[in-house]
């Protein structure tokens, strides 16, 4: 029987939504490959994120719980994965596609000499070659289906993809001590962490975003005052953050983050491709734009030609 192993990423104790959504790819890999589903946490003080992460729908939890790992480094991380994935003989090794799994999980890779399949959107059954990975390639506008004939293949997944599979009963988890000692080439620092009472970008069932139309950073006041009524996230283009009127975290898009909430909301914003690529697998979008040929309205399922600075405090003063 094959093992796909799932990395699981937490943040101050709690296990992130990604997690779950990553064990979905893997529930569904392996009911194509018959396999077994072994979540893997590696940290510090670990026992509450083990919990959370037995009730997933992973079929056993390894968790490596020792100071060395307190802060996420990819040296260190990268042998503790190793050292697991062989120990449990995985064919698949998989972690959500965000900036921890995209740092480590290529390392692994070339550690194990293991196939590298990033960006997952989809994991499917094909008639040569079994399982096989559809994933998104030059800005979303195209979809490409590959397969892997490595042994060991490690997958980086686009969680906004995969929905998080129903709660179970709590699995068992197993501590395992590995005592690799801190990698020699790399110190921590510091982790400079960006604090919010809002939801996280990636998490939040309401984005709103901005673009470069709204021309400055006190112009967002109004995005930040309806996402509180909403209980959203804020977002921003990347020609808003170029030009200093949001922070680069951010960034929705191609080289940003992407999101895929129950509601978007694009204000100002034209709605290029790589902003397109970071938000179109949002449920439902809206868009407001002064501009009635906009591309971000091929998209967008309500939209609002108006100028943003009347209509917006507008939606405010109704909510
Ligand atoms: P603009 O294209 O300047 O659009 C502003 C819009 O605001 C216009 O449609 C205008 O009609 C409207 N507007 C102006 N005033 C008002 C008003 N008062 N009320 C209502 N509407 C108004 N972009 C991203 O967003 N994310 C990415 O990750 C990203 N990655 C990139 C990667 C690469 C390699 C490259 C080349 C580009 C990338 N871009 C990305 C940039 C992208 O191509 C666009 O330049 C950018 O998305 C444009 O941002 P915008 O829509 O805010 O600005």
């Amino acid at each position: 029987m094959s093992t796909i192993l799932v990395v699981g990423e937490h943040l101050d104790g709690e296990l992130k939504k990604a997690s779950a959504q990553t064990v979905g790819f893997a529930r569904a890999a392996a009911a194509i490959n018959n396999g077994e589903v072994v979540g893997l946490l590696i940290g510090s003080n670990l026992d509450g994120v083990a919990a959370a992460f037995a009730t997933t729908g992973v079929d056993r939890v390894i968790v490596v719980d020792e100071p060395t790992y307190a802060n996420y480094l990819a040296e260190n991380h990268t042998p503790a994965v190793v050292a697991i994935a062989r120990d449990v003989g995985a064919s698949i090794i998989a972690t959500p596609a965000t900036t921890t799994g995209r740092d480590f999980l290529p390392r692994v890779a070339a550690a194990l000499d293991a196939g590298m399949v990033s960006d997952v959107i989809e994991v499917y059954n094909d008639a040569n070659a079994g399982l096989a990975y559809k994933r998104p390639i030059w800005a979303g506008n195209l979809i490409e289906k590959v397969s892997s004939s490595a042994d060991v293949t490690c997958v980086t997944v686009r969680t906004t993809n995969f929905a998080a599979p129903e709660p179970v009963a709590a699995v068992g988890v197993d501590k395992r001590s590995l005592g690799l000692g801190q990698a020699a080439q790399a110190e921590f620092v510091a982790f400079q962490q960006v604090k919010s009472d809002r939801p996280a970008l990636t998490d939040a069932s309401v984005v709103i975003s901005g673009g470069r139309g709204l021309k400055s950073a006190e112009a967002f006041g109004m995005l930040e005052e309806l996402a509180d009524k909403l209980g959203g996230a804020i977002g921003a283009s990347r020609a808003a953050v170029d030009s200093g009127y949001a922070p680069n975290d951010w960034q929705v898009g191609q080289t940003g983050k992407i999101v895929a909430p129950n509601l978007y909301i694009a204000v100002a914003i034209s709605g290029a491709i790589q902003h397109l690529a970071g938000m179109k697998g949002s449920k439902v979008i809206v868009a407001i734009n002064k501009d009635a040929e906009a591309p971000i309205f091929q998209v967008a399922d309500f939209g609002l030609v108006a100028d943003a600075f009347k209509v917006v405090p507008e939606i405010n003063e109704k909510l």
